[in-house]
């Protein structure tokens, strides 16, 4: 079963979620799993085809964290998982890998199943650390309470997001398999892992067919039907 998770960052409305849940319902296989990660105030429950998860959950479980949401509160709207560790939201919260953990933690307690997102960054990468910098990432951000496959590692190079560029086939495939190595050396090998950054309906086919990568995380376009759809279209 493959993976397509959309994630709509700041944008959408509850009418334009609607109308992307029943598109992408009319177009879904069995074999593919379709999750829409979109802001608090649209979250809802999914359907069989569809599940709806937040961007981010609390590193706290309840109490005096004014404009903070928490897992509890998320799984209460009826969605079912969350993304964690999203590089946007480790920069503008300063979240270290500690940080993510505890997030992931929460939503596992409450039953929201967890992309926890690892990445490195431009200069890490030229500076020849991106690797380590990997693999710590997916080391320190799995709660201690994750089980084998109850949770999703989404592999996006954070120099790539949002820039409509995309590493090469054997970058992408190197990476993979460095993060399949740690999750098997923890006793995690089943977890899946997803490849985002500038994933688009043109690239989408030869990514999801690279060894190790079990689907992909999709910012830009997710966000519009003509170009959502036919990414799916194109992984079925
Ligand atoms: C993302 O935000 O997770 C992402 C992958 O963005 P984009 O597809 O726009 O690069």
């Amino acid at each position: 079963m493959k993976i397509i998770a959309g994630n709509w960052k700041m944008n959408g409305s509850r009418t334009a979620l609607d109308d992307m849940v029943d598109s992408v319902s009319r177009v879904a296989g069995n074999d593919l799993r379709i999750m829409m990660f979109v802001p608090y105030t649209m979250l809802r429950t999914g359907n069989d085809m569809v599940m709806i998860g937040a961007q981010n959950v609390s590193k706290f479980d309840t109490g005096a964290h004014t404009g903070d949401v928490s897992a509890a509160m998320v799984r209460d709207t009826g969605a079912v998982a969350t993304l964690v560790g999203h590089s946007e939201t480790r920069d503008a919260l300063h979240d270290t890998n500690a940080d993510v953990a505890l997030r992931a933690m929460h939503a596992i307690d409450n039953d929201l199943l967890p992309i926890i997102c690892v990445g490195e960054t431009d200069i890490e990468r030229k500076t020849g650390i991106g690797e380590k910098v990997v693999v710590h990432g997916v080391r320190e951000s799995v709660p201690k309470n994750a089980k084998n496959g109850g949770f999703i590692i989404a592999y996006e190079p954070r120099w790539a997001i949002g820039r409509g560029i995309t590493p090469t086939t054997q970058e992408i495939a190197d990476m993979h398999r460095i993060i399949r190595d740690t999750l098997i050396d923890m006793g995690l090998g089943d977890t899946p892992i997803l490849y985002g950054a500038s994933v688009t309906a043109q690239n989408v086919r030869e990514i999801i067919n690279i060894k190790n990568v079990s689907g992909v995380l999709i910012g830009g376009a997710s966000l519009k039907k003509q170009d959502f759809i036919p990414i799916i279209e194109n992984v079925k």
